[in-house]
């Protein structure tokens, strides 16, 4: 179709979807149209460049509808690496629909010597895990999921979240902030509350890392949240690797310039 652009939809609410929406409209804004989507979680969300929809689709199949209704050509999965729900519905609503998806997953961290890494499964066995290890906390999960560490009434939370947490409110100290966060802020954090032990999930990324560079300076535990199931390929690491992926699916220009038209036709 003459002037057709390849539709892509980035599912985002993270950093990396931003920039790939931002680097995809750079390179191959003439051939392709960005549409990213936000699931509505924090109030204030960085706002990509090209359209931008907010909310949840209605499940899987609410997904594969939009597909279908905006004639989306390519997805890529650039959520969170907890946002399990999503990427399950990514995977199965593509698959119905037929159309290509791809993941961006970014690397987890890598424990290094010097750090005191407890892994465990989930905010229960993170929680139970505290027990032994300090009474005074830096919970880095964001203002959700906090449920669990309410039934620990003998220790002092450190909350640190883009948005005010929702209830229950546990005993302690919220500090509303978004990241990047340099070392040097992150050991001053650290020092200042007089933190026995760290509680993250094992996002990976280099934004979110110079917590874990801070407790290991600082010699602290880490109650490290593994990561849910790595999800089915393609998965690409990087923003670039993303880029690829999308390049190779892009028509060439000699095939836009044959779908183009060509001047009547010879009357023969
Ligand atoms: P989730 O558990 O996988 O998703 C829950 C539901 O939220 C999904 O079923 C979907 O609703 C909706 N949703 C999630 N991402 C969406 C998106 N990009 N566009 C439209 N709807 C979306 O995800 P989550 O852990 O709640 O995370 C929500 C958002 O926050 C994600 O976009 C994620 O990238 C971002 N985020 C998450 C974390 C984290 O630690 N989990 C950290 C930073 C940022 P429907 O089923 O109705 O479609």
């Amino acid at each position: 179709m003459p002037g057709h652009k390849t539709r892509l939809l980035i599912l985002g609410g993270t950093g990396e979807a931003v920039a790939l929406a931002r680097a995809a409209i750079a390179r191959f804004g003439d051939r392709l149209a960005v549409i990213s989507s936000l699931a509505g979680a924090t109030a204030d969300p960085v706002r990509p460049p090209g359209e931008v929809r907010i909310g949840g689709f209605g499940g899987a199949a609410g997904l594969r509808r939009f597909l279908a209704e905006q004639g989306i050509d390519l997805v890529l999965d650039a959520t969170h690496p907890f946002a399990a729900t999503m990427q399950a519905n990514a995977v199965e609503a593509a698959a119905q629909a037929g159309v290509p998806r791809c993941r961006l997953l970014r690397p987890e961290w890598r424990r290094q010597p010097g750090d005191r890494w407890i892994e465990v499964d989930g905010l229960a066995q993170a929680a139970a895990a505290l027990g032994v290890l300090g009474s005074r906390v830096f919970l880095a999960l964001g203002g959700r999921d906090l449920a669990a560490f309410a039934a620990l009434p003998g220790h002092w939370f450190l909350v640190r979240a883009v948005s005010p947490p929702q209830s229950p409110v546990i005993n302690g100290l919220f500090v509303q902030a978004r990241g990047p966060f340099a070392l040097a802020d992150e050991r001053r954090l650290l020092e200042e509350h007089r933190i026995d032990a760290v509680v993250c999930r094992q996002s990976g990324g280099a934004g979110a890392g110079a917590k874990i560079d801070a407790a290991r300076a600082l010699g602290l535990p880490v109650v490290m949240i593994r990561r849910p199931p790595a999800p089915p390929p393609p998965v690409v690491a990087s923003v670039e690797a993303a880029l690829e992926w999308i390049a190779a699916r892009l028509p060439a220009w000699g095939d836009i310039e044959a779908l183009a038209p060509t001047g009547p036709a010879d009357a023969g």
